[in-house]
């Protein structure tokens, strides 16, 4: 998956738009945001500002080839499910082409998740196997099996307990 963005739309930073225009609100996307760096400092941000400037404004880092890092939930992913799909003797090059125009049927892409569960050591619900679905569907349909697990750090039941509740020991 790789969104598209024009050389002169450049993501910031809060804390860029903050130093630049403290005094109104940037204008957000919310949905879809890669996590990328910010064209005015180099930081990873998520936060979905974008603003419009011309290459030759110094304050401009990327020089127009925006500096993306990808997800680390997203990579994980690829390589289970590429792993899994030439697991199956398949062989493909294009992620955005659907199973069935490689060839694969339902059977053969029931497998293939048989494999994806192998490799993610756990059951997967999966509605409906459709062998119309493209390998980037499956890539991020397993990227957000990985999300929950990965981000939230798992916290220890007992430090949940605030100390001193009634019935501690
Ligand atoms: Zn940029
Ligand atoms: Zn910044």
């Amino acid at each position: 998956m790789k969104i598209e963005r024009s050389q002169l739309s450049h993501a910031m930073c809060a804390a860029c738009w903050n130093k630049r225009s403290s005094n109104h609100q940037p204008t957000r996307i919310v949905f879809n945001i890669p996590l990328e760096l910010c064209c005015y400092c180099g930081t990873p941000t998520k936060d979905g500002i974008y603003v419009r400037a011309e290459l030759d404004d110094p304050k401009v880092l990327c020089g127009g080839i925006h500096m993306s890092i990808s997800d680390p939930l997203v990579d994980q992913a690829t390589s289970i499910v590429h792993n899994a799909i030439t697991e199956a003797g398949i062989e493909y090059s294009d992620s955005s082409v659907s199973f069935e125009s490689l060839g694969v049927d339902s059977l053969m892409l029931a497998s293939i998740y048989v494999e994806i569960e192998k490799q993610l050591n756990k059951e997967v619900k999966i509605d409906s196997i459709d062998p119309k679905v493209t390998v980037d569907d499956v890539i991020q349909f397993v990227a957000k099996i990985l999300g929950p697990s990965i981000q939230t750090p798992s916290v220890p039941e007992t430090s949940l307990k605030t100390p001193g509740n009634a019935g501690n020991p």
